[in-house]
């Protein structure tokens, strides 16, 4: 029988589109916007003064080995830039790397809470995706590897996880390589690497180093202020760098986007006050939200996981509706398998102040 209109592959229909944060609020309020773990400081000057400066220079295509910033990549932590690939947005580094290792018939394994993206990338290739659970909204190595069965391909791991905030020290993720066949992937999402500040967390420069099936992922979306840009790169075994750059688009990443990425690297000042602002507000909006009695999962990234009432007044959807009645826009979370949760990126202090009260409010009108 031959079907009425193209069919896509098996797989991509199965697929729930990803939905991004939201950005406006009803009544034309001014929305302070918490939802997409955005830095409240901006990108670096700098690197903006970069991004301007090539409006010249559009009409030209631009390195397609992103030379420039892999080489201050390079610099920055000490690494071959011949095993660096950039890519547009980590996402897309994540989606060639499942586009290169899985097919039908193949597994892709993560956490009941991890991106989305894996399980979206695996679902678009055709492979089944394998769910583990985690222990108190945390990974939990010994769930994933009793998952590994022999059509295992790729296991992704981000870590710190987004949406719980929460990560696994160095040593459970060497415990995981460890348990893995050398053909399985490990894939390292460090999207949060730069916030994390515990002397047993590492974002797994050395396992990519020193073996030949992990590659770690980063992204200029987060701590560099440059989400607009969409700019990642990707730690890889010499042999994989070889492989996506085989399947990459020739220019998947811009001229202006290299520009500014070799610029916000460079700008180690901005990044020390992000660092700070974070290391400020985090405990404090984390301390303030739990003493209104809502939980809040302890957090290393740029944002926390607030839990709400199953039910009644004091559901998320209640709270999300209230917040945003007062402009505040966080993320819900049920397409992470958390209906009951918020998520809320750690703002400016004025923005982190306003949420407090209005999360002060909220109890206070929802009071069990
Ligand atoms: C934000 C985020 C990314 C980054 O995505 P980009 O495509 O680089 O913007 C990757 N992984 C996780 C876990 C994230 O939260």
């Amino acid at each position: 029988m031959t079907a009425k209109a193209p069919v896509p592959k098996p797989g991509i229909l199965d697929i729930q589109a990803y939905v991004p944060g939201e950005s406006t609020v009803p009544g034309g309020l001014k929305p302070i916007k918490l939802s997409s773990n955005e830095t409240p400081l901006g990108a670096s000057p700098k690197a903006v003064a970069a991004y301007k400066a090539l409006a010249d220079e559009l009409a030209l295509y631009p390195d397609g080995a992103a030379t420039a910033l892999r080489g201050a990549i390079g610099r920055t932590y000490g690494l071959d830039p011949a095993r660096i690939v950039c890519g547009c947005g980590s996402d897309e580094l994540l989606h060639l790397l499942t586009h290169a290792y899985a097919g039908p018939g193949d597994e892709v394994l993560f956490t009941v809470h991890g991106f989305l993206v894996y399980k979206i990338a695996t679902l678009a290739n055709g492979a089944t995706p394998v769910i583990a659970p985690e222990k108190d909204f945390r990974t939990d190595v010994d769930a994933l590897l009793a998952r590994v069965t022999p059509r295992t391909r790729i296991v992704f791991l981000a870590n710190p996880n987004n949406p719980t905030g929460t990560y696994i020290p160095i040593d459970e993720v060497r415990r995981l390589h460890a348990g893995l066949r050398p053909d399985t992937l490990l894939v390292l999402d460090a999207a949060y690497a730069e916030y994390v500040r515990r002397n047993d967390y590492e974002a797994g420069i050395e396992l990519v180093a020193t073996t030949q099936n992990v590659v770690m992922t980063r992204t200029f979306s987060k701590i560099y202020g440059l989400a607009g840009l969409r700019l990642g790169w990707a730690y890889c075994p010499a042999a994989i760098a070889d492989v996506l750059n085989r399947i990459r688009g020739p220019f998947n990443v811009t001229s202006a986007a290299i520009a500014a990425g070799v610029a916000a690297i460079e700008d180690t000042a901005h990044i020390e006050r992000s660092v700070a602002h974070n290391d400020k507000w985090l405990p404090w909006v984390s301390d303030e939200i739990g003493k209104l009695g809502l939980k809040v999962t302890p957090s290393v990234g740029n944002f926390i996981l607030i839990h709400c009432d199953a039910e009644g007044a004091r559901s998320a959807q209640a709270a999300d509706e209230f917040l945003k009645s007062r402009g505040i826009i966080m993320r819900r979370v049920g397409g992470y398998a958390l209906p009951h949760a918020l998520r809320m990126t750690i703002g400016t202090e004025e923005d982190n102040r306003a949420v407090v009260a209005a999360l002060a409010e909220f109890v206070k009108g929802s009071a069990r």
